[in-house]
């Protein structure tokens, strides 16, 4: 068959082939490894995958267009499922107040934190936003990724929360990565809400929502549930009214303490809830009986300089499927490598490095309500993947610092060469 690319030589092909749902338990950690493995794509489509020394025979491309991996990996393009990437300025000083020992509760008290982001986010131009959040995303692909979940959250008025979901869909239309967008308006209270917590509720409830469902591409709706932002009962009240308007839900919960996220988000049966550092028994027994994707995230913990991270052993054992992201934001995790976020998830919460590459293709895809065709390397599945310089999908997790990243196809079009990473 004449195909528009033929990738061969690889020592390792990670497919993650198997059921079309997220892994959990001893599944999470299987891969699917074809070894001395080929891929051969048309359109946007893998069309084979396979044996080297097959796809060799059974298919042919320009020369130009049959690449030698030279024994390196090819794997899935990774899926990003929680980030808050479109955002204006950094907040490197708040870095180095954590660093002179001021918690991010501290720090968020005294102005900052998310507060002072909204702050820039109104000012800021929509050029300029774009242009910080391009840079960002050209970051994430020369480390792997090919497909992420974006939040709003940075405007919490009417106006500029749909502002922000419409920059997210113009750098969808401009940039490769393609990009799913979350309505996070319950990311905090604003300024002028802080005395009346109940009118921003309403507002978010029955004002915003129905806006961005009829005006906007956003799949879900997310609520920052937690002690000091939004209660258990004022997250229901903004996810029912999404679940009502057919959205999707997401719900930040457990981070800091334990106020009801994870029970709820079972109860709702919601596609992820994500962060989960201080869930309790109950909390992970409505996560497993809800089908919910625990999406971890192991970078914020870190960039915090906390020693403790979520309990990922436990829900693997207990059924509930991982997923791995960056939640790549200014102020508590400035993170945009998918592996830093893999080692951490190996180094810090024990899980090995298959399961890590579960977390970040396959689950993270269904975290983001695009499992049905990328997280895996399949006939028929999208020609999203990645080749790597490296002779084991371990590298990504052993051999820190760097991307190993050599090629990276999107849609079945090379959009990335070494020569071009960051
Ligand atoms: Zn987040």
């Amino acid at each position: 068959m004449n195909v528009d690319w033929i990738v061969h030589n690889a020592r390792e092909v990670v497919t993650l082939a198997g059921p079309a749902r997220p892994r959990s338990g001893s599944e999470q950690g299987e891969l699917g490894l074809i070894e001395d493995g080929a891929i051969a794509v048309k359109g946007d489509r893998i069309v084979a995958i396979g044996p080297s020394g097959e796809i060799l025979r059974d298919h042919v491309t320009a020369p130009e267009h049959c690449l030698d991996a030279e024994g390196g990996v090819v794997l899935p393009g990774f899926v990003d499922p929680h980030t808050h990437l479109v955002f204006a300025g950094t907040r490197e000083r708040e870095f180095a107040m954590r660093c002179a020992g001021q918690s991010y509760l501290e720090i968020a008290a005294a102005g900052g934190g998310i507060r002072s982001s909204v702050r820039a986010f109104r000012s800021a131009s929509d050029d300029d936003i774009l242009r910080q959040s391009r840079r960002r995303l050209d970051r994430m692909l020369a480390f792997g990724t090919t497909t992420a979940e974006v939040k709003s959250g940075y405007g919490l008025d009417s106006e500029q929360e749909l502002r922000a979901l419409r920059l997210i869909e113009q750098l969808d239309r401009e940039h490769p990565v393609d990009l799913v967008s979350t309505f996070l308006g319950a990311h905090e209270f604003p300024d002028e809400y802080r005395e009346d917590r109940a009118a921003y509720v309403e507002l978010v409830a029955e004002k915003m929502l129905p806006r961005v469902a009829a005006e906007t591409q956003a799949r879900f709706c997310d609520v920052f549930c937690e002690q000091g932002v939004f209660d258990r009962d004022e997250t229901e009240t903004i996810l029912r009214a999404a679940q009502r308007l057919g959205l999707g839900l997401k719900v930040h919960a457990d981070e800091f303490a334990p106020i009801g996220g994870a029970e709820l988000a079972g109860e709702l049966r919601a596609i992820s809830a994500d962060h989960l550092l201080v869930t309790t028994d109950a909390g992970r027994r409505a996560l497993r009986d809800g089908g919910v994707i625990a999406v971890l995230l192991p970078g914020t913990c870190f960039s915090l300089g906390k020693h403790a991270y979520a309990n990922a052993r436990k829900m693997i054992e207990e059924g509930i499927p991982v997923a791995l992201g960056t939640d790549c934001n200014p102020g508590s995790s400035m993170v945009d490598s998918m592996p830093l976020v893999l080692a951490l998830a190996c180094l810090e919460m024990g899980l090995s490095p298959a399961e890590v590459v579960t977390g970040a293709t396959v689950n993270a895809a269904f975290a983001t309500g695009v499992g049905a065709d990328r997280g895996r390397l399949e006939p028929g599945l999208r020609a999203d993947f990645q080749v790597l310089a490296a002779p084991s999908y371990i590298s990504l997790v052993y051999h820190l610092g760097g991307s190993h990243v050599r090629w990276v196809w999107k849609d079945g079009r090379r959009v990335l060469s070494a020569g071009d990473a960051a």
